[in-house]
């Protein structure tokens, strides 16, 4: 499959890794938004949210956990961070791999 987070995943593009375990992979992004912009991801392909099944719902889940340890990594829990999934076309999803964004280290706008 032609998709540059599994690929990330199975190590054949590098990335620059944050936390990883059974099912989740966190990485910084290539052009980050923010100070702190990390994306989290599922290892396994799930195109958008809206290809979520209910067997998907326990790894979203330990997305949220990951989130939550590498905001204390990377010095923002305290501070504040937002987790943002873009779900199509319109939210401006560009990499159709289920990843969510985790954005800190300022004050962050309404977009970003
Ligand atoms: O939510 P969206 O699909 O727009 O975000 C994709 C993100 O993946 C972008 O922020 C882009 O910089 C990032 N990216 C990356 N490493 C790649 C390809 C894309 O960090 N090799």
């Amino acid at each position: 499959m032609d998709c540059i987070f599994c690929k990330i995943v199975k190590g054949e593009i590098p990335s620059n890794k944050i936390y990883e375990d059974e099912h989740v992979m966190a990485f910084h992004d290539i052009q980050p938004a923010a100070p702190v912009h990390a994306l989290i991801i599922p290892k396994k392909h799930i195109a958008t949210m809206n290809d979520a099944g209910e067997e998907d719902w326990k790894v979203i889940g330990d997305i949220h956990r990951a989130a939550q340890h590498i905001a204390k990594e990377l010095g923002v829990a305290e501070t504040g961070y937002r987790l943002v999934n873009n779900c199509g076309k319109d939210a401006g999803q560009v990499v159709f791999h289920i990843h969510y964004h985790l954005l800190g280290g300022k004050k962050l706008g309404l977009t970003h």
